[in-house]
């Protein structure tokens, strides 16, 4: 017997069993794998339904098995944006294997060009496999702290502004940026912008925009009959995708991935949920 605090995550091929790789048929099943497969990453440390957990995997889908030189067809259920934070790597995040997930990671998960044209490709070349693409924020950005902080002082924003490069992933996050100010400025009234944890609040508020918009836009580009977009926020602290403010499941914790909003008027709704939501006023309140 190990310490049973240990953790396994195990990739797993049985010849006895193998497994048969049958991607999901709706967009609805794609969504749930990739929920659950979050739920069951999160709770692996708590223990509450074992330290163990085992992927099937069927090796053609890393080559193993094909002929020599032929390689395996990509035929991925969901194509996920993500930041590049080395503390959010998106397969081990969801539980999934090789060749489940096509994955576009920038700093900030905005939706540059070389972004919308990879998952272009993917919805134009994987339309049989495809149901999900999800754009995935996460809590304690180095990307969105960096737009927050050229927000409330100028000044960090100097030397910035010969970067191009970097400068054009906070500017991009800029719009959320404003737009969360403006949602805690309504949910918290007064002083809001003088309290302790405004920063904190800010930048976590923001991080939701930021999926937001970008699924919003990426909902113009890719979304079909047969493939949904959708958005949410890995929380380092509890490793579970949710957005705060948004009832989700279970039981109103807000965990899951969500429609980014239709319009104008839906995502000030959204803002001015996120805003007033109890994650947001908890940091508020430090
Ligand atoms: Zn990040």
């Amino acid at each position: 017997m190990g310490d049973s605090r240990t953790i396994d995550i195990v990739y797993r091929f049985d010849p006895d069993r193998p497994a048969r790789r049958h991607g999901p048929r709706t967009a609805a099943e794609a969504l749930q794998r990739l929920v659950r497969g979050n739920g069951a990453f999160a709770e692996l440390a708590d223990g509450r339904h074992g330290r163990t957990r085992i992927i099937p995997l069927d090796p053609s889908d890393v080559g193993h098995g094909v002929e020599p030189g032929e390689a395996p067809a990509q035929q991925p259920f969901a194509a996920v944006l993500g930041c590049s934070d080395a503390r959010v790597p998106i397969e081990m995040v969801f539980q999934q294997r090789a060749n489940d997930l096509f994955v576009v990671r920038v700093a900030g998960n905005g939706l540059g060009t070389g972004c919308v044209g990879s998952l272009r490709y993917a919805a134009g070349h994987f339309e049989r496999s495809l149901r999900v693409a999800a754009v995935l924020g996460h809590s304690q950005c180095g990307a969105v702290t960096a737009a927050v902080d050229a927000f409330l002082k100028p000044r960090t924003y100097l030397p910035l502004a010969a970067d191009f490069p970097l400068r054009q992933i906070v500017d991009a996050i800029l719009v959320a940026v404003r737009a969360a100010s403006l949602a805690l400025e309504s949910a918290h009234r007064g002083r809001v912008a003088k309290r302790r944890g405004y920063r904190a609040a800010l930048v976590e508020t923001t991080a939701v925009l930021n999926a937001a918009l970008a699924a919003f836009a990426l909902q113009q580009e890719l979304e079909t009959r047969t493939c949904r977009v959708v958005f949410g926020i890995y929380d380092l602290a509890t490793r579970l995708v949710r957005v705060p403010g948004l009832a989700g499941s279970p039981k109103g914790s807000g965990t899951g991935l969500f429609p980014p909003p239709r319009d104008d008027a839906e995502f000030r709704s959204l803002a001015a949920d996120v805003a007033a939501s109890a994650p947001i006023a908890a940091l508020l309140g430090r």
